[in-house]
């Protein structure tokens, strides 16, 4: 990345800080749980999970208030007699599929999605897809992946569900460069990128995943593509198979990883240095001082992140760098080297990093430290919170509108709002 504003992230750099690993007992979600935004996402797609009544619990709960009248996810709920090889799973499920496509005829991309219990059994889901591809196509197209939760956490889910989109997708040109946004994003959001890369001359702008299926992203060699979340390393590697090259960026959050993130586009494409200050600066004055409120109540707070949503390194950055927190320790249960050496570069000299869990021996560490505000998973969230410490969920930041110069402050406001309850509740 050039020197191309003064916005633009340039890190002292601390990617040699020792990382403390652990490999003990974790306490994630499994990646079932990204079908919760990834159906709202692609709105012709359908997740027909193939696992057990807990399966479809999670996925029910998960999606809680969020069921609207015909979801467009489902379990196919393996029984005993499955489970003990008493019955062809497989005829079951072509049975479960057929019936499906026969009662909604607005599904144009079905993904199988493997469980813990689908893979116990080996049951073998990509000759599954292929047999009834076979029988759908082109009307419908079928694909798997699997969302089990055995060594995954749960955006792996996103990750996993993506990189099998990717042998689907048309093959792009050897012609002009174009652009790709890779991961989730919420519509509105991805509307706001897309009005802000139109601003710098950076037209077409294409999205994985998009938000039809028919609307697939061309990809080849001419793909430039820029990571919107940091937990989608098989995606990338599928994407860099078919030649398309990376952009190195911090993620976009809040205003410095935004402006990073856009920079690294623009110098992709060559945009002119003055007309990205000239379009970037009001967004970036505005968003400034929505945060400042935020800032004079976070400032010097203490913060524990636990690993769960793999957000943690940008939100850490984030949080430190323009909200002054302190970070006590920030967790991730993967870290990717080369994705996250952007973000690495910008985190405080000596920040507390762990990879990975030993939950018991973390939630010790946590207890001692007593920080202003936890950030984790829902499983420890509730004991911390009889403990008397505050806590916020981390799979909210997955379910919320986060990314971008206009949510920074919403994102801000998410760390906030449980420092506000808890003094609401003390007196
Ligand atoms: S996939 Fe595994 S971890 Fe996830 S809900 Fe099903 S059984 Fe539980």
């Amino acid at each position: 990345m050039n020197a191309h504003v003064q916005g633009c992230a340039a890190g002292a750099g601390i990617a040699t800080t020792p990382i403390r690993r652990e490999t003990g007992q974790r306490e994630v979600f499994c990646g079932l749980t990204g079908i919760v935004w990834l159906h709202r996402k692609i709105q012709d797609a359908f997740f027909l999970v193939v696992g057990s009544r807990t399966c479809a619990h999670l996925i029910q709960s998960a999606a809680g208030v969020m069921i609207f009248a015909e979801p467009r996810f489902a379990t196919a709920i393996m029984e005993e007699k499955d489970l003990a090889g008493l019955t062809d799973a497989n005829d079951e499920l072509d049975r479960i599929v057929t019936q499906l496509i026969a009662r909604r005829p607005d599904i144009r991309l079905l993904f199988l999605v493997g469980s813990c219990p689908s893979e116990v059994i080996k049951l073998d889901l990509s000759r599954a897809a292929l047999r009834l591809s076979q029988k759908f196509s082109p009307a419908v197209r079928i694909l798997n992946y699997s969302g089990s939760g055995i060594e995954t956490t749960f955006t792996q889910g996103e990750d996993a569900c993506l990189a099998s989109l990717v042998p689907t997708v048309p093959p792009g040109g050897t012609g002009e460069d174009r652009l790709l946004i890779v991961g989730s994003l919420a519509d509105v959001v991805e509307d706001q990128f897309v009005r802000l890369f139109d601003a710098l001359g950076i037209g077409g702008v294409q999205f994985l995943p998009p938000r039809n299926s028919t609307a697939l992203p061309a990809v080849g060699p001419n793909t430039k593509f820029l990571l919107a979340q940091p937990f989608l390393a098989d995606t990338a590697r599928a994407l860099e198979d078919r030649g398309a090259k990376r952009l190195a960026a911090p993620f976009p959050l809040g205003v410095e990883g935004t402006t990073a993130w856009l920079c690294a586009a623009a110098d992709a494409f060559g945009v002119d240095p003055v007309l990205f200050e000239t379009v970037t600066h009001p967004y970036r004055s505005r968003a400034e001082r929505a945060l400042m409120r935020y800032r004079d109540r976070l400032a010097g707070r203490r913060i524990f992140l636990f690993p769960d949503s793999q957000l943690e390194i940008p939100l850490a950055r984030f949080l430190s760098r323009e909200l002054s927190m302190q970070l006590v320790e920030v967790g991730t249960p993967y870290l990717h080297r080369e994705h996250l050496a952007e973000e690495l570069k910008l985190l405080p000299a000596g920040v507390a990093l762990t990879e990975g869990q030993d939950v018991d021996l973390q939630l010790d560490r946590c207890r001692s430290a007593r920080p202003d505000l936890v950030v984790c998973g829902l499983g420890i969230a509730n004991p911390l919170e009889a403990e008397g410490l505050t806590t916020k969920w981390s799979i909210e930041l997955v379910f919320t509108p986060i990314q971008g110069y206009e949510q920074a402050a919403d994102l801000a406001e998410l760390f906030a709002r449980p420092l506000v309850r808890r003094a609401k509740l003390v007196a």
